[in-house]
């Protein structure tokens, strides 16, 4: 049933990604058409003056789409899980040195890790990605420098605040990036883990990054909430399930070897 739902739940990723790229990709190929139809006339026409504009434009269409699936390609490449029990501050504290290089010297961060917090039943370098997107935006929305906190708390939900959150009420554990960044209107929230929704210009988003923090976190039987205030900055918290077992002392990964998605 786990697998059902989990391929479920890929299908529909799938169809909402595949739904979208179909159509930014067929309005880049009208583009691409329409450009070398009019090349066609103006080369028949000998206007070879006009010819160069609509190759370059036939072009440009071009390798847009082509940008596009190269992001699909990535997305798709997503691992399956592989959950392990995790101490969140500890992997926050292997990655805290990336994060430093990674939002540059202008950002001041600052981590704060729970005592005695609980464990969680994640993949541990999934969690890493997604807490580096997660600075990544808070860096992308802070150009002018600010600070960036990364927070750990245990967290015990009762039935209504469960609810509110469209989780089972019990034992979670929080991890929150908060940047004083230029904060989200309420529209781009509301479209903020579409795949492929960004508001930065071409090559500097993809658009995967909170789609794939999103999909990551709700199969890890978590939730993400984001809160934000215009001109003020952003709060994005991860809720993922207590683990009741002990530590695996074998395993703490770390990301020093592997670079973040661009
Ligand atoms: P990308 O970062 O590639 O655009 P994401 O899915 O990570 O894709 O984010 C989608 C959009 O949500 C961003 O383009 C940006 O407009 C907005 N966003 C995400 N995180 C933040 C943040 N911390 N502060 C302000 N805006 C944000």
């Amino acid at each position: 049933a786990q697998g059902q739902l989990r391929q479920a739940q890929k299908m529909e990723a799938v169809g909402q990604l595949t739904g979208g790229l179909a159509h930014d990709f067929n309005n880049l190929l009208t583009g691409v058409i329409g450009s070398l139809d009019l090349l066609g006339q103006r080369l028949a026409q000998g206007r070879l003056g006009d010819a160069k504009r609509y190759v370059s434009a036939a072009q440009d269409a071009a390798q847009r789409a082509a940008a596009l699936t190269h992001r699909l390609l990535a997305f798709s490449r997503r691992q399956t899980l592989d959950p392990k029990p995790t101490n969140i501050n500890r992997l926050v504290g292997g990655v805290e040195n990336l994060v430093r290089r990674t939002v540059g010297p202008a950002i001041a961060v600052d981590v704060a890790g729970a005592t005695d917090l609980w464990l969680t039943l994640v993949d541990p370098p999934q969690l890493e990605n997604a807490l580096l997107n997660l600075c990544i935006n808070a860096r992308d929305a802070m150009p002018d420098g600010g600070r960036l906190t990364i927070e750990t708390a245990n967290h015990l939900f009762g039935e209504r605040e469960a609810s509110e959150y469209d989780l089972v009420c019990g034992p979670y554990v929080g991890l929150r990036v908060t940047d004083t960044g230029t904060g989200m209107p309420a529209e781009v929230i509301a479209n903020a883990f579409d795949p492929f929704f960004t508001t930065k210009p071409l090559g500097h988003g993809t658009g995967l990054g909170l789609s794939m923090v999103y999909g990551f976190v709700r199969q890890s039987g978590g939730q993400v909430r984001i809160a934000s205030r215009l001109g003020q900055g952003t709060t994005v918290d991860l809720y993922l399930p207590r683990h009741e077992g002990q530590a695996d002392e074998a395993d703490h990964s770390s990301l020093a070897s592997r670079p973040p998605r661009a």
